[in-house]
């Protein structure tokens, strides 16, 4: 009998990404191409089906012989009913049916899931939490997300919003959140919000690195070039930093509360932070944590990467 190989889609506001994958989590065929986000619903899933048959054919095998697919998009997702209920990325976009549209369009069953729970679902199977229960899984980048997994299970909620831990009110009269409400862990400690406090420092003509380089344009600075500052020592960049990781490590304290999680997994860019990252969040996690629950849990770096999506899509169809 042939081997059991599986779909995995992964839209994102600006690209599309599929993989076939055999159930030990080996990309056998892969596509990408831009996402015509501007171009509406029918143009995004006609272009999703052919990056989707390019990676079978690179595979070797057609759509119609997968054993079945996934598909990851940004939330909010209503994984219950199958619909992607809105998306920023995605102009237009109202309670759209994509697995079921794609899933018609490609012959094969899709079954669909935001991108950070596919994320999380794909390091428990193939990645950092392999194994581990329960296992939470954040993403830090532009924005928070997180997924809950309990035994290799993914704990959606009522109606696909579960473990959605980045807007997690931390400071009642803190910094503006996305979600219009105020001091959400993700308005403190994404890469958005490390970002914003470097502008405004700027702004604010802070004597620092970050001032001399950029007072000029300071939107040109990004999380990453605060990171960069930070650890070539420049003290309002440390600062910056450390007072959002402080906040994503109370964030993260209060998931260690909650759950007893085996294990957290940080991916998104964030993650790649390294110590700047995990030192505080584990020191918050010892501090803020009670015992019990802080000496069981290890809080680990991701280990996919930018696959992480596409893997989990194809796990979601796996037995
Ligand atoms: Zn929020």
């Amino acid at each position: 009998m042939a081997e059991s190989l599986y779909l995995g889609i992964d839209l994102g506001g600006t690209k599309i990404a599929a993989g076939v994958v055999s159930v030990g989590g080996e990309v056998r065929g892969f596509a990408r191409a831009a996402t015509p986000a501007r171009e509406g619903v029918e143009v995004v899933v006609r272009a999703m089906a052919g990056v989707a048959r390019e990676a079978a054919r690179g595979a070797g095998v057609s759509v119609k012989r997968l054993a079945g697919g996934g598909v990851g998009a940004p939330g909010p997702i209503d994984s219950v009913a199958g619909l992607v209920v809105s998306s920023p990325n995605l102009p237009g976009w109202r309670d759209v049916a994509l697995g079921r549209l794609l899933g018609r369009s490609l012959g094969l069953k899709l079954s669909l899931e935001n991108d950070a729970n596919l994320a999380g679902l794909a390091e428990y199977r193939f990645g950092a939490g392999r194994g581990c229960s329960p296992l939470y899984y954040l993403t830090v980048s532009t924005g928070i997300g997180g997924a809950l997994l309990l035994d290799g299970k993914l704990v959606v909620g009522a109606r696909g919003a579960a473990g959605e831990v980045g807007h997690l009110v931390l400071v009642p009269d803190g910094p503006l959140c996305g979600c219009g409400n105020r001091g959400c862990l993700e308005a403190l400690a994404s890469g958005t919000a490390v970002a914003r406090r470097a502008r405004e420092a700027v702004r604010r003509s802070v004597v620092s690195m970050l001032t001399e380089r950029f007072a000029a344009r300071p939107s040109r600075i990004t999380a990453a070039v605060v990171a960069d500052f930070a650890r070539q020592g420049d003290p309002e960049a440390q600062r910056i930093l450390a007072e959002a990781m402080e906040h994503l490590g109370r964030g993260v304290a209060g998931v260690v509360n909650l759950l007893n999680p085996e294990r957290i997994v940080i991916g998104g860019g964030l993650s790649s932070l390294g110590p700047l990252l995990f030192d505080p969040v584990r020191r918050a996690v010892a501090r803020y944590a009670n015992d019990l629950a802080s000496e069981s849990v290890s809080v680990v770096e991701a280990e996919l990467g930018s696959r992480s999506g596409l893997l989990g899509a194809a796990a979601l169809a796996m037995p």
